[in-house]
């Protein structure tokens, strides 16, 4: 039985970037929404057992007939999981320490590293996820369409944006690149170096 993780602020805590009424919808409702139907899905299976992590990195488990909507619905989970804790407010606004010399050494500057970051949460045709990822002792960017998530691919995620439209709709409406620029005021970076 999977609960949906409990926001660990309130829900106008990333104001004035992304709006109590978007995290109301997000968190209360979508999020809500991906846990309730994982259950259902999961329920008397041998990933009915599991934490969130390990059904990720177990899909091969899921009954066939139901494989695509768990890993819709457990990516739907695990990946809001990482966006809400990555935004906790507080905490460093850049990278430092190993992380810092990670993404100097991938991207040149972190300056460099967010427009690639940008680019890729742009250039993300239709619902998806930007992620930096550890791959490795390296880190990269890529980016996911729907709920896949990097895990299942043997890469540990690191930061994750959802450019899913629920996610910025209500508060840029069709500026996505607009959301994805804004996105940097409201990273908690001692959270990104704690899962690198
Ligand atoms: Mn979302």
């Amino acid at each position: 039985m999977i609960e949906l993780m409990k926001l660990p602020y309130e829900h106008d805590a990333l104001e004035p970037v992304i709006s109590k009424n978007t995290v109301e919808f997000h968190h209360d409702k979508h999020h809500q929404n991906y846990v309730d139907t994982l259950n259902k899905l999961i329920e008397g299976t041998e990933l009915a057992s599991l934490t969130i992590e390990e059904i990720i990195k177990n899909l091969d488990k899921a009954p066939a007939d139901k494989k695509q909507a768990i890993i819709n619905n457990a990516g739907g989970v695990y990946n809001h999981n990482l966006y809400w804790e990555e935004l906790i407010p507080g905490g460093a606004s850049e990278p430092t320490g190993a992380l810092k010399e990670a993404i100097d050494k991938a991207f040149g500057s972190f300056e460099k590293f967010k427009e690639e970051f940008e680019a890729a949460g742009k250039g993300r045709f239709g619902s998806g996820w930007a992620w930096l990822v550890k791959d490795g002792d390296e880190v990269k960017i890529v980016s996911t369409a729907n709920q896949d998530s990097p895990l299942s691919e043997g890469l540990i995620p690191l930061l994750a944006n959802d450019v899913w439209e629920h996610a910025y709709y209500l508060d840029y409406q069709n500026a996505r690149a607009k959301y994805l620029s804004e996105f940097w005021k409201i990273v908690n970076w001692d959270k990104v170096a704690e899962r690198f």
